[in-house]
């Protein structure tokens, strides 16, 4: 029997009528005679509640514990939308990560798949059932442990399963009807994409983009898994949403497709460091072990300093600003044991990263110079610069992120197709 597989976000599941909605989408396929395998979100805002009683009982907490609590909320709307499809009369039952089981690292907290065996719920199908409701974000240790794939992490599931049972194709149902030019609720004007190519959504998942978690993406790539990005609160068919595809399948595209941002970034300077071989590896080790995700990094010419025979430059980087208090730590305790030297460090938490995205910039030169004109001339600064094949990055002053994001959305002429 032909299978899919449809994950249904926070909002999509908030509540019981939401629930029977999801429900509603899902019985629409088994009548068309599909088996299903549905992933499941725990309700929106309760993962944030989740961690909120974690925080508050422990500030340097065992992520082991934390797994335990975090990925509890995927349990209760799991066996919601069980429930309520049996009282519909469909066959199903819940499964949590461990029953499937859904194997992972002991990377708690941001766990990676090392296996899904299909087994048990081909079983269970075999048995009469059409439904298969998984707890997303989720999984289980060799040891026993329950672990979570990091925020966002049902998206990601929701891929992997659909390469472990090879779905015809994977539909993500959110509360936006598909994968916008940029946050709709940032621009209006934003324009629904028919189709975007895994590359392209692989670097707006990964500069900020939520719709999709980025190793969903990844996964999506690798396994040719068929995505599609669609709305649970409106009629939709094979027709509706956006479809996330190979290159290929894209028979013209611009070459900026979309801007991300992501709004709480930090930037850090460590002033005059001695500019030696093995010094940025001296910064950046230390902070990798302190499990810092560092993003952008710019290092200064080396200059002189009166009466001293050394070089010195200055290193400035990015990294997300909840991160800012273990990075002070990993860079004084490396100051302390005399691996680094620096004058001053400077922490700036009012930044945000703005970013073009586009695989046409591949073969078109002057992007750059337009976005730099483009921000200019609303008078924003800018901070730093990285660039790649097919994305140019910059960090800004918060206050002026809303700003940019418009700016470049019309710049680049995003809203018409
Ligand atoms: P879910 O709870 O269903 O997983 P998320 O909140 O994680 O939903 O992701 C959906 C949200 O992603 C949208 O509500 C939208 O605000 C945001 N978003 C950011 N960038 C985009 C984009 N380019 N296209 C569509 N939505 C976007
Ligand atoms: N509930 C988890 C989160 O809020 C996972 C998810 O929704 O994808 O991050
Ligand atoms: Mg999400």
């Amino acid at each position: 029997m032909p299978l899919l597989v449809m994950k249904f976000g926070g909002t999509s599941v908030a509540n019981l009528d939401r629930i029977a909605n999801a429900a509603r989408k899902v019985q629409e396929e088994t009548a068309r005679g599909y088996s299903v395998i549905v992933i499941v979100s725990a309700m929106s805002g309760k993962t944030n509640e989740l961690v909120g009683w974690v925080e508050g009982t422990s500030k340097l907490y065992d992520t082991k514990e934390y797994d335990a609590i975090v990925s509890s909320g995927e349990n209760v709307t799991a066996g919601l939308l069980a429930l309520r499809l049996q009282e519909m009369g469909i066959g199903a039952r819940s499964w949590q990560g461990w029953q499937v089981p859904i194997n992972t690292t002991d990377a708690h907290s941001t766990a990676r798949f090392v296996s899904i065996p299909r087994e048990n719920i081909d079983t269970d199908f075999a048995g009469g059932n059409k439904v298969a409701v998984v707890a997303g974000f989720q999984g289980v240790t060799e040891a026993g442990r329950i672990t979570t794939l990091g925020r966002g992490g049902s998206d990601t599931t929701a891929v992997a399963f659909a390469a472990a049972f090879e779905a015809e194709r994977c539909d993500i149902y959110t509360d936006v009807d598909g994968v916008y030019t940029t946050d709709p609720r940032i621009v209006s004007k934003a324009r629904k994409m028919e189709k975007i190519a895994f590359e392209e959504m692989l670097e707006l998942a990964s500069l900020g983009a939520k719709v999709l978690q980025t190793r969903s993406v990844e996964l999506a790539m690798r396994y040719k898994v068929r995505l599609r990005v669609l709305s649970s609160f409106e009629d939709t068919d094979e027709t509706s949403g956006t479809l996330v595809c190979d290159e290929e399948e894209i028979m013209e595209s611009k070459v900026v497709s979309g801007v991300a941002f992501s709004r709480d970034e930090a930037k850090m300077t460590l002033v005059r460091v001695e500019d030696r071989p093995g010094v940025a590896a001296a910064i950046f080790g230390p902070l990798a072990d302190a499990q810092v995700n560092v993003d952008m990094i710019v290092q200064n010419i080396s200059e002189k300093v009166a009466g001293d025979t050394k070089l010195y430059t200055d290193m400035t980087f990015s990294l997300p600003v909840n991160q800012v208090e273990r990075a002070k730590k990993a860079l004084e305790d490396s100051r302390a044991s005399g691996a680094v030297t620096y004058a001053e460090l400077i922490t700036d938490t009012e930044t945000a990263k703005v970013s073009v995205v586009g695989i046409g910039m591949r073969s078109q030169v002057g992007v750059a110079a337009k976005m730099f004109a483009a921000l200019a001339a609303e008078n924003i600064n800018i901070k730093v610069i990285t660039t790649s094949e097919i994305k140019i990055s910059v960090l800004i002053d918060r206050k002026y992120m809303e700003l940019a994001v418009q700016t470049l959305h019309d710049t680049f002429d995003l809203e018409q197709a």
